[in-house]
Parts: C-alpha cells; structure tokens; sequence
C-alpha cells in the first residue's frame, strides 16, 4: 500500500519503519525540518532499540520523509500520529492534531477516490468525533463517510519496546463508523502483522476505539499505584513487598505485570491520558474518583523518597546523585519522569544535585540546565552524601564498588535495582 504518516515522533517514526518493513510505500510527513532531513539521511531523532537499523534500511527506499503535507494525496491512507499534550488543567490540547487534521484535508481536497485517515493519536471521543472529523470535513469540502474516512486505531507500543511492540501487539483495535472501505484498507494495512502471528483484532465503534486507549491507560497506572500504595503499606509493616507482589502475580486474575512497586509511572502517556481522561469526566458531570486516587498516589510517591532519604541525611548544600532520569530504561524521553520531582524536591532542600542517565541527559538538561550532569553513574556517586535511584536501568545493579566513592553511602532505592551490600546504608522506597 501506499501510506502517509503525519508526525515522526516515537509513534509516528515507529510505525513509519515498522510499514515500510512490513512491504508498504511510506512518506513520512513532519513540521520539523530536521526530522524530516534526519530521516531521509537513515538516521533517527530519537532513540529507540532497533529503530534505527529499519530506518536507515527504507530510507530513500519505501520510506521517504517530507515536510509536505500535500503527499499525501497520493497514498491510500494517511495515518495521524501527532502528539496530543495536555493543558495545564489537564485537559486535552487538541491544537496540534486539528492543525494537521485542517493540512490534511487541504491536501485531499483535490484528490480523486476514497481517502482514509487513521488516528492513532490518543484523542477523547468527542474530540474526535466534534471537532477533528469536521475540521476535515471543512478543509476537505468532503463528506465523512463518502470522500474520506476515519478509522480510530489507537497505538499500545511502549517506549523502550517501540518496534517490537508494533511488530507483535497484544491486540489491534479497530474503530469505524460502519465504514467497508475503512475496515477493508485498514486489513490491507495489518495483513502481514496478522497472518504471521495471529492477532486479534477488534472492530468497534470509532468511539470505543478511542476510549479503549485511555481506559487501557487509567488501568495500569491505577494498577501500579495500587501496588505503590501496598509497598508503602508493606514498608510500614516490614514486609517484603516484591514478594507479596510475586505471590498475588499468580493469580490470573491479577497477572504478574506491573507489579514492581516504586517511585511511580511517567512518561508521555500515562500522565496525560489520565488527566485527560479525568478532566473530560469531570467536564461531563462525573468525577473518576478512582482514576483521580492513582494520580494522586503517583504525585506522591517522589515525595516518599525524598522523606526518606531525609531520614538518614540532611542535603543541605551536600551534593546528592540522582541516578536515571529517563522516565524508564530503554528510552531518551524525561516527559513525565519520576526524576523530575525528585530533583526538585532536591533543589528545595538545598542539594547540590549531580544526575547521571546513560540515554536521557541531554533531554533533562533542557530542563534543569543548572544541574550537573555525570559521564558515569560511578562519577555522579563520587564524593555524594546520599544516591537516589530513579530509573532501573540494569548498569545501576553492578555498580557495586562504586558506592566506596561516596563520601556518606546512603542509597534509596526507588526501583529495587542496586544491589544491597556492605558499606552502604540502603533503603527501598516500598520494601
Ligand atoms: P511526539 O511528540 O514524539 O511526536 C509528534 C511529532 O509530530 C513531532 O515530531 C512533531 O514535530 C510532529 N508534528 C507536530 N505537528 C505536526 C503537523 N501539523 N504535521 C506533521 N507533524 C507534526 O509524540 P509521540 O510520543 O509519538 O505521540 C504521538 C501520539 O501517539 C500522541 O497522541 C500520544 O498520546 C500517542 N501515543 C504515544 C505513545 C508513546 O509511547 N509515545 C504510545 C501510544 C500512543
């Protein structure tokens, strides 16, 4: 087939590789010139295992980048994956989508036949269907349902996992207004995925397509907040709370994932969709009180590490080490990264804060460009009063006689991921 993907994020540059590898046509369209230049050059803007060998492999190929949108007037679909931040009240900021929904429609304003738009952006149902499907329409001076069409085909990847995850997804969501055409071209877009492994796919609504993202969202995050809550609960109690978590794991009702507890969930994702999620709620006259309970729970688990390191030292004008800042291992991105407060919260005591992540520096200097920021998590803990340990990267499990180098060796620990051994005053946040 012949595909347009609108933005070249982790999502969009993603599925652009993972199509073109799968024996599609790609034009990858983005604002950003360097993006677009980067990706015709085979190479990437982010970072993500196995991306790059598939972008530099299509590059110039089945994959071509531009900062056109009028090229995609001349593919079969064009799937939408720009990002949808949001406000500062939580709410979804849909600016960024209805602009490149209203170049899109121009764009196909004058092409010939059906044209299908796939939404892979995480939108709330009434954005979707009130204002991104008109702003089309409008641009467009086409019929929904008759000149184009729209499929919401919300995206599960993981970052860290990107490629893998799209390649073999737990599922395939699918959601039309009843449209043939969609359903079909949107067969012929996944039917290599799904003659080789098997996925299911369900078909929706357009509406349930939409909110299966956002309710698969709130699900984890408020599952990992509840296992948080019972760490810290465990924490009180002297209780192991890895194993009380391996033991519930076996429950098949339960599952064994995300069940590490820890200092919480960040990323693009889980943040906003559930902000997103509760301020459209709360718009409609119902307030998700559980929903709201897991974001306030993640909010404070930052906060329970920092009392805990307070417990063994005052930081005060002593130099602290924040040991991973990416939101997760595996990734470059700090948006949401449970780094962040505990940084600030570290700056307010007075600290003198020196991070280290081996992919996320650069990123998180651009938003603490005052802090020091190490070559090696062995040279962040030389000479520190006390560690915080953000991400679980697996280096921080060997770092080992690293920890002789700080001048008072006080390590929390808010992923279970270094080693407790002699010599240091270890502390896991939940355990
Ligand atoms: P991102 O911020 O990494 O990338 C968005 C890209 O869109 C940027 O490269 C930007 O330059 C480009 N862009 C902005 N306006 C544009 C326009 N008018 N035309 C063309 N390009 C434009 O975002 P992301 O993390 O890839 O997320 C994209 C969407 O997918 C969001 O709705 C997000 O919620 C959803 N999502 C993200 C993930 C994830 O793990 N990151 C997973 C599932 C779903």
């Amino acid at each position: 087939m012949n595909v347009s993907v609108v933005g070249s994020g982790y999502v969009g540059t993603t599925l652009a590789a993972c199509l073109a590898d799968l024996g599609h046509d790609v034009t990858a369209i983005d604002v950003d010139e360097t993006t677009v230049e980067r990706l015709n050059a085979g190479e990437t803007t982010i970072h993500e295992p196995g991306l790059d060998p598939l972008v530099s492999a299509y590059a110039g190929g089945r994959l071509r980048a531009t900062t056109d949108h009028a090229a995609a007037a001349d593919t079969d679909l064009t799937v939408l994956a720009v990002g949808t931040p949001a406000t500062p009240d939580g709410s979804i900021d849909a600016s960024i989508l209805l602009a490149a929904a209203e170049d899109l429609g121009e764009a196909i304003a004058e092409a010939d036949g059906y044209h299908l738009v796939v939404v892979k952006s995480t939108v709330l149902p009434d954005v979707l269907e009130d204002e991104l499907v008109p702003a089309i329409e409008a641009a467009s001076g086409k019929t929904d349902g008759e000149g184009f069409g729209v499929a919401a085909n919300p995206e599960f990847l993981r970052e860290g996992s990107a490629v893998r995850d799209f390649m073999e997804p737990d599922k395939i969501v699918i959601g039309t207004a009843g449209d043939e055409r969609a359903l079909d071209r949107l067969a012929e877009l996944y039917q290599p995925l799904i003659s080789d492994w098997d996925i299911p796919v369900v078909e929706t609504g357009r509406r349930e397509a939409a909110m299966v993202k956002y309710a698969n969202n709130a699900f984890l995050a408020a599952k990992v907040s509840l296992i948080n809550d019972i760490g810290n609960v465990c924490k009180e109690f002297d209780v192991d709370a890895y194993e009380v978590a391996d033991a519930i794991g076996l429950d098949s009702r339960i599952s064994g994932e995300f069940l590490r507890s820890g200092v919480g969930w960040g990323g693009s994702c889980f943040p906003k969709d559930t902000a997103a999620l509760v301020a459209g709620a709360e718009s409609a006259g119902y307030e998700p009180t559980m929903i709201e309970a897991a974001i306030e729970r993640n909010d404070r688990q930052p906060e329970r590490l920092l009392e805990l390191l307070d417990r063994h030292v005052d930081v005060d004008s002593r130099r602290v080490a924040v040991l991973g800042l990416a939101f997760k291992p595996g990734t470059d991105d700090v948006r949401g990264t449970r780094a962040t407060p505990v940084i600030e919260g570290l700056l307010e005591r007075g600290a003198e804060v020196v991070a280290y992540d081996p992919r996320a520096a650069d990123a998180m200097a651009e938003v603490f460009p005052d802090i020091e920021y190490a070559d090696s998590a062995a040279a962040a803990l030389a000479g520190a009063h006390a560690a915080a340990v953000v991400t679980d990267w697996p280096e921080f499990a060997d770092l080992d006689e690293a920890f002789d180098a700080m001048a008072d060796p006080v390590v929390v620990d808010g992923r279970r991921i270094v080693e407790r051994r002699r010599g240091i005053t270890y502390e896991g946040l939940t355990w």
